[in-house]
């Protein structure tokens, strides 16, 4: 089974692919997380494009076309994934139909997470997340039990997302609206479109999605 999970940041697409890839045996291809994972290596590359997600813009397709596709093509995403993050406009969504039909892969649902932006801007301004085990949280909404320890693991480190300030992330939104939501017509004429209310608890947010997939 191949997932794409769409909705703007903050609407919790991380949190449910990370529920759906235990529960399903799914692998989760954040392309959020593998560009973070060049900024922290300090390359030239990875500041050039450190400076551009800290704006709030997308990376250019064709680094990320070429992004996934080499992920896609490991023997680990044969078992299905799902797509968080990506794709993120018009071009993006092409070529992975074309990536995808050319290895005779499938495509099964596209679920868009419906979300209230000011909700989501209070819940993005202010999540941090354990440095050892990556557990979320958020200042007023679900800090840890105990202040300054992680529930899961007793870590006393955390870190935050730079670009997780109220600029970025209307920049992100933004972003989300001109280059994203274009691309919702194309999976709705191809049939595979579902809505869920993605402003629900986690669980809830959880059992929708598994009621469309099952
Ligand atoms: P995310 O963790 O998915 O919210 O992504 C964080 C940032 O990475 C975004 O604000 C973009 O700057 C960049 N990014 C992630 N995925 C893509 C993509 N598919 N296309 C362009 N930029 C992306």
């Amino acid at each position: 089974m191949n997932i794409i999970l769409l909705g703007p940041p903050g609407a919790g697409k991380g949190t449910q692919a990370k529920r759906l890839e235990k529960k399903f045996e799914l692998v989760h291809l954040s392309t959020g997380d593998m560009l973070r994972a060049v900024v922290a290596s300090g390359s030239d590359f990875g500041t050039k494009l450190k400076g551009i997600m800290e704006a709030g813009q997308l990376i250019s397709d064709d680094i990320m076309i070429q992004m996934i596709e080499e992920r896609i093509g490991q023997p680990d995403c044969e078992k299905g994934f799902i797509l968080d993050g990506f794709p993120r406009t018009i071009p993006q969504a092409e070529a992975l139909d074309e990536m995808l039909s050319s290895n005779q892969i499938s495509l099964d649902y596209v679920v868009k997470m419906d979300v209230d932006e000011e909700d989501l801007v209070r819940r993005i301004v202010g999540r941090f997340s354990c440095a050892k085990c990556g557990a979320g949280y958020h200042d007023k909404f679900s800090p840890p039990v105990k202040e300054g320890v992680c529930d899961s693991c007793g870590n006393v480190e955390f870190v935050r997302r730079p670009d997780d300030n109220e600029e970025t992330v209307r920049a992100r939104f933004d972003a989300y609206r001109k280059q994203t939501e274009p691309i919702l017509p194309y999976y709705k004429s191809k049939n595979i479109l579902k809505t869920i209310d993605g402003m629900g608890s986690i669980d809830d947010v959880t059992a929708q999605i598994q009621q469309i997939i099952v």
